[in-house]
Formats: C-alpha cells, structure tokens, sequence
C-alpha cells in the first residue's frame, strides 16, 4: 500500500518544470497520497506535479508554502514511477522531462466536462409527429440506456431539435453526464479465427506467457501475411481474459484504420486509441479511463508507452524494427526497449512483431534473452513472391527517365491481365535537387546544410529537414541566369510523370505522405486502391508497411542501391528490411507476386541476400561484422550532439569534451570527432557530433554523466546526449 501524507507532513513534489530536484510542500488541508497530482505555488504560477514521496526536510518549515489542491486523478502508481526514474536513468534525461511524457492530457485537473443525455420519461406528449415517435421508440428498444444527442437524432433519423421538444414535454429525460465515459467491454471470446497449425503453436505459447503473470519478452517472427497479427490477437484475448491491460504500439497512424476495424471484428468494440490524431477531450477520456481501468486495450503511437495502466499485462509492438520508434527529439528513447523495461517492471509480457526484425532483438532471441517464435508460412494460398534483380548496367534508358524497358514490359504484363503494379521509390517529392544549369549553383535551404527539394504538387521548394517552403524562382539565386533551373534525380512525383508516359492507358495513385491532407484522406485512397481502384501505385516508404492490397501482383523497386548509400552502421540493415517488405506487398492474395530490384550493383552482399531469401545468413554475417567492430549490439554507442547558432562556440566546445575524456577513458570508452553532424546547421543553428564508443557491459550511463558535468553551457550552447542513436554519421 502507498503511503498517505497527513496534512502539514511534508511531501516531495516533482513538477514539470526543469528544475533538478523534486521541492518540498506541505501536504493540503485532507491529506495526500504518495503519487497524487497536485498543484502547487511555484515562484507567482501554479503548476502540476505529482507526489513523489516523504519531503526531504532540509528548508525553514514556517516557508515551506502548501500543495494547492490535489486533483481528481487516479494517484500515479509505484510502477509508474519507479519506470520513469529508470528510462530517465537509461537515458539520462531529467526526472521532470520523464514527468512531462506521462503527463500528456489537458486539463487533467478539470472536473470532468459534461455532456447532455437522453433516455425515456414517463409521460406520453400531448402532440405526437412521426418524427417524435421514431425517438420516443429508440429509447424504449434501449431499456431504460441512455444515448448521447447526436447518437439519439442519428439513430431516430431526426434534427436535435425534435429531441429538444419532447424532453420540455417531458415525455424524454434530459440529464448531464461526464464525458470521460469508460470504454466499451472487449469480449475475449468474440470473433476468434480457427488458425492454422503453426499460428496455434505460436498462440498457445504467447497465451501461457500471459498466464504465467510474469515477464518475458518474445520475437515474433513471421513473413508479412503469415498472420502475425492474428497470432498476437490472441494473447491480447488472454490478458483481457486476466483482466488485465493490454498495449497494441504501432508505428504508424496510417495503420491503425485498418487494424481498428480488425480489433472490432476480433473482441466486438473498439478500444481505445492514442497518438497525434486523437482529439484532446478523448485524450484526456483516455487517459483517465486507463488509468481507472475503463479501458482494456490500448492502440496507440510509442507515447501510449508513458500512459498510466492500472495494471498493464501486455504490450505488442508491432514492427518492432520500425525506425520511427525511436524518438530522436526532446527526450531520445526508442519505444521498443522502453515498453520491454515498463514490462520487466509489472509483470507483463512484450510480443515484439515483425517480418524483418532489428539485428538487435535478432541477438537478444539469439543469445536466449527473448524467447523467438517463427511463422514459417503465408496464410493460406498467398506465396512469397519471387524476387529478381534487374542489372541497370544492362538496361539502355534514355537521360531523366528510372523505368527500365524489362520493369516497362513487366508492368505491361500485369496491366493486360488486370492485376495491379507497384512502383517503389523512398523519395518524395519531384526532384531531389534543383541545380543552375548556367553556374552549377544548387538551391539550399536558407537555414539548414540541406538542399531544398522540389514538389510539384505543391509547387515549392521544401526543406525535408525544417520544413521551410520556397516558391521556385525563374532566375538563378547565385548568377542570375533565367530559365536554367534543373530538376535533377527522381521522386515519387516525377516517377509518376514518367508513369503517366509510358503507361496511358493506366490509373496512377501516388502514395506519399506529404499529398494527404489528413490520416483520414490517405486511409480512403489506400481502401480504394485495395479495391482496385489503380492500376498502378506509386509509392515512398510509406507502402512498405502493413496495408493489403490484394491485387497486386509485381512490386518494382526503382533504386534498390539508393540506401546503401553513406556510412551509416545500419544502413545494409535497413535496405534488407525495407527491400524484404515492399517486396512483400506482392501477392497477398491467391496470385502469386513479383519482386524486382533495379540495382547497378547485383554482387552487393546485401543485393544478394535479400534476393536469395536466405535472411539468416544475412543476419549472421551482419552480426558476426558486428561483433569484430564491437558495434551494437556487441557495444555501446551514445552520441552527443552539441547545438548554437555561433560555430566557433560548438567547434570549442566539442574539442575541449574529447579532451577531457577521463571519465570515459575509465570505463574503457572512447570518444570520436567533434564532426560536422549529417545535417550540419538547421533552423540557423550549427550542429557537431561526438561519439562515444563503449564495450558492453560496463556502466555507460554515469560516467558520461560524469564526463558531461564538466561542462557549463553557455549561452546558445545546447548539448543533448543520444543513448542508442540509430543514425551517428
Ligand atoms: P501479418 O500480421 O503477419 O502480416 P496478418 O495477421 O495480417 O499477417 O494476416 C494476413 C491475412 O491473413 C489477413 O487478411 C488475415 O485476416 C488473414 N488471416 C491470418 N490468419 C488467419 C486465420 N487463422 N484464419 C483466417 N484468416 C487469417
Ligand atoms: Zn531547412
């Protein structure tokens, strides 16, 4: 049991503001428990925070001012708080950022806002319309239940106002109700598929680990369509049996529409969901229902991590690989190692979910860390396409055009036969670089080292790094020259442009996430081209995830080489992975796909074993380099990334920390650069790059702090520290 503070006992209260300790406060007029949100006085403001524990004492008593009022929230539980005191120790960010990520709802503190609702009165109106019997009987099928406004007029096929008039008559009564509203029952048992023989295996095993009430994390493995999703559903099915919580993360908004509905047709409701898109009354529904228990199962974005589960039993983390779980702003943490430190925590299980997984849970299942379960097989007819490489040095295409004649003919051969072709790119956009065919001059951003890349559709010129926007000018910026301006190198755009020529007769949709509006629009496009909508789809990144297009028969990859590209530790990784799943958008129904790469470099490693297929090998061979270079995750790796508009200052200070490596040399690290970061200025500010490089095992953690410490910024100088930084050169 928590402990309660008296009134007048001191109590540590930690804010969300950056202070480096939690401030004592005296408990308020009925007390407090340990973890209770508060308000407290800080300098003239009020601001949030949570009880943290006893108050350290060590401040006049008489001047110790009082916690305002505490507010009507679930108290934040140990486990909740001891997971931020550890992520923040893992990453070595402040107590009060760690608060701020749990913190994520408005108006935690309001009373809950209220809504009108309706149910039946017991008097019949003197006037009856048909309007007004259509509602008077929707309330009477409800049994005495209530229905919001809307949902009654919906449902009744009226305007509101008919409703207005029957509750005066008082033929239907009105009342006020609170709109966090508890989320509908799931039923475990609702609409469960018969599985086939190695989904049941895999199922049963996840099911005991649920039932088993302690920790353990599994690699689910399985080809994109093996029915993975399926599988995790159950052990979904079997907390919810618990009575515990259960967390579905996804890296995408995109893919929650179509996951929702499958949560429906498995468990009878939808659950609740949390990322950008949520509206900020349902965020603070969902919140405080989690938090109450009202809410069984969770599908969320890698913040849904930090929300406050009464008793949290499982947590899925579907494409576990995926790099968008890694957040690399404000407080850096990867959300798949977080949700298995949270698990290891309360008890739960992680199911990490994925057709191409990162090398890092590849070594965890391997060294026996996480326990690895395979689904060998698609589910049912579907097959794994084939995959071939198209040698480009081969090919004879004209200058500005990507298609070469054997994809053309390819792509000819689906469309006569009315199935569908997938062009892949990863670039949005038109052109990648805009450049002065009379003085060689490349548009730039004005506040980023990045080249601005043209969008047609938008018809500007848009830093991919902050996001500034130029029309594109008529005369060259450096010379002055009219009408030289180049487009140069493809994008989804322009790929799409050469589509539309040498497929006419075709239907085009280009998928790329900057020509949506909204998660809404680009869910419709996807339903319709699923439908068969389009011939032919176009697409970045962004198609490479999830979505079943069942018609599709031929994927081809336009630049299989463009991620292998640079030096970065992860980049064969990553084109394995990406290449493995965009392939794996062909044939996912009964008509077996293609997978064609156009590369210039077919011998390449990497080339050749995402062709073969045979991914552990590739994997060996990753790990195996690896392990020589002692490179993660055979080591440690943190970044430092020193920030300021003034570049002298970044360069000084970045060499005096190489210098002054005691702390880091004792550990046996060492420290690479200072080194222009990959995007050496953005938004006007000048950026460098350390690396610390570690062996592993040894405690990383605190001497960097230690190493860190010496140091006192200054001014402008801002310094931020990457634990696990996907991306360092
Ligand atoms: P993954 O998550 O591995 O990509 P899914 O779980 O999405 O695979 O399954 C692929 C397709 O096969 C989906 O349309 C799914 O509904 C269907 N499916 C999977 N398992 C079964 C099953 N046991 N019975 C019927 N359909 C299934
Ligand atoms: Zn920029």
């Amino acid at each position: 049991m928590d402990a309660f503070y008296d009134e007048g006992t001191l109590v540590a209260v930690l804010t969300t503001q950056p202070l480096d300790r939690a401030l004592d406060y005296k408990a308020p007029e009925g007390g407090c428990w340990q973890g209770a949100f508060v308000e407290v006085p800080l300098g003239p403001r009020k601001v949030l925070g949570v009880v943290w524990g006893p108050g350290r004492g060590d401040f006049d008593y008489a001047r110790v001012r009082s916690v305002i009022r505490v507010l009507d929230a679930a108290p934040m539980r140990d486990e909740l708080r001891s997971f931020l005191e550890r992520a923040g120790d893992y990453t070595l960010t402040p107590l009060s950022a760690m608060l701020r990520l749990a913190t994520r709802a408005p108006g935690l503190g309001d009373a809950p806002s209220m809504r009108k609702i309706y149910r039946l009165g017991d008097s019949e109106p003197e006037r009856m319309t048909d309007a007004r019997r259509r509602v008077l009987d929707v309330l009477s099928d409800m049994g005495g239940l209530a229905l919001t406004q809307g949902e009654l007029a919906e449902t009744a096929g009226v305007t509101p106002s008919v409703i207005k008039g029957l509750a005066k008559t008082g033929a239907v009564r009105e009342e006020e109700a609170p709109r966090d509203t508890p989320f509908p029952r799931l039923d475990p048992d609702y609409g469960g598929k018969a599985l086939a023989d190695d989904q049941a295996v895999a199922a049963q095993d996840l099911r005991a680990g649920v039932a088993s009430g302690r920790y353990g994390t599994v690699l689910l493995k399985g080809v994109t369509g093996s029915g993975k999703t399926e599988v995790y559903l159950e052990a979904v099915a079997e907390c919810l049996a618990q009575g515990r919580q259960a967390l579905v993360l996804l890296p995408e908004i995109a893919l929650t529409a179509e996951f929702l509905t499958r949560v429906e047709a498995r468990f009878g409701a939808r659950p609740a969901e949390w990322h950008s898109g949520v509206t900020v009354t349902e965020r603070r529904r969902v919140w405080k229902q989690i938090a109450a228990g009202g809410a069984q199962l969770v599908v969320g974005a890698r913040s849904a991590l930090f929300l406050p589960y009464r008793d949290l039993g499982l947590v899925v983390v579907d494409e576990e690989h995926d790099t968008s779980y890694k957040q690399d702003e404000g407080v850096f943490y990867n959300a798949r190692d977080m949700a298995v430190l949270r698990a290891s925590i309360c008890a739960a299980q992680v199911v990490l979910a994925s057709a191409t997984p990162s090398l890092e849970s590849w070594a965890n299942a391997d060294a026996g860390k996480y326990r690895r379960l395979d689904l060998t097989s698609r589910f049912g007819a579907s097959l794994l396409p084939e995959m071939r490489a198209i040698d480009m040095r081969a090919e004879t295409l004209p200058s500005n055009r990507w298609v070469s004649p054997s994809l053309q003919s390819e792509v000819l051969a689906r469309l006569q036969k009315g199935e569908q072709a997938m062009l892949f790119l990863n670039r949005r956009g038109y052109a990648p670089v805009t450049i002065c065919r009379a003085c060689g001059h490349q548009i730039g951003c004005p506040h980023c080292d990045a080249r601005m890349v043209e969008h047609r559709f938008l018809q500007r010129l848009v830093c991919h790094q902050c996001g500034e926007t130029i029309a594109k000018p008529e005369t060259c910026p450096s010379c002055g020259a009219e009408d030289k301006l180049a487009a140069v190198g493809p994008g989804v755009e322009r790929l799409a442009e050469e589509a539309a020529e040498l497929f006419p007769q075709a239907r085009l949709a280009v998928l790329s996430s900057d020509l949506f509006g909204s998660a809404r629009a680009l869910k419709e496009e996807i339903e319709k081209i699923a439908q068969g909508g389009a011939d032919i789809v176009i697409g970045t990144q962004l198609v490479a995830k999830g979505h079943n297009f069942p018609l599709l028969t031929l994927v081809g990859v336009i630049d299989a080489d463009l991620g292998l590209q640079g030096s970065d530790l992860r980049a064969a990784e990553r084109t394995f992975q990406l290449m493995r799943q965009v392939a794996g958008r062909a044939g996912r129904a009964e008509k077996p796909g293609v997978a064609l790469l156009q590369t210039y470099q077919p011998e390449h490693p990497v080339i050749r074993a995402i062709l073969s297929g045979d991914e552990e090998g590739f994997w060996q061979a990753e790990a195996d380099e690896r392990r020589a270079a002692g490179m993660p995750p055979y080591g440690r790796l943190a970044g430092v990334i020193l920030s300021s508009t003034e570049v002298q200052e970044v360069f000084d200070l970045g060499n005096a920390m190489a210098r002054q490596d005691a702390p880091l040399r004792r550990i046996g690290a060492q420290v690479y650069g200072p080194a222009p970061a990959p995007v050496a200025r953005v938004r006007g500010r000048h950026r460098v790059r350390l690396l610390v490089k570690a062996p592993k095992g040894v405690a990383l953690q605190p001497a960097l702090a230690e190493w860190a410490a010496q140091f006192r910024l200054r001014g402008e100088l801002r310094m931020a520290i990457d634990i696990d930084p996907q991306s360092f050169f």
